[in-house]
């Protein structure tokens, strides 16, 4: 089964939206929210194509996510209210979009990763024939 890759940009977006990358099917590697399986429902594609510390990436995109996210909501609640600084107000709001984004970023920065791991070192042959019908 050969296929054409999609463009960068493509696999780009469909990571943003947790797609696959490759195949564009919604939803593709996830069970529930959390939980993973081995392969991608649409193109078979394995989810962490052989590469040790696949984790690491995707932790770092949810972990610069998150922490970026707890800064501006600190920044702009601070700037907002200043000079009477609203302490518990700017902290409730800085500790909710950060649960926010932590929770809701996660399977999307896995998804990301994959298209950037996908950009880097694009599907071989071999990796999308000979999976285990499931
Ligand atoms: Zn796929």
């Amino acid at each position: 089964m050969a296929q054409n890759s999609p463009s960068v940009l493509r696999m780009f977006c469909r990571g943003l939206i947790r797609r696959c990358a490759h195949c564009g099917e919604p939803g593709a590697f996830f069970i529930s929210w959390f939980k993973t399986q081995d392969r991608c429902r649409g193109c078979k594609l394995l989810w962490q194509r052989n590469m040790q510390g696949f984790a690491l990436g995707a932790l770092a995109i949810n972990f610069v996510l998150t922490g970026g996210s707890l800064i501006a909501t600190l920044v702009i609640g601070v700037v907002t209210s200043y000079p009477d600084l609203a302490i518990v107000q700017v902290l409730v709001s800085t500790v909710g979009v950060t649960l926010f984004v932590g929770i809701f970023g996660f399977p999307i920065s896995y998804t990301t990763w994959l298209a950037v791991d996908l950009i880097m070192r694009p599907v071989e042959s071999g990796e999308l024939a000979n999976s285990p019908t499931e």
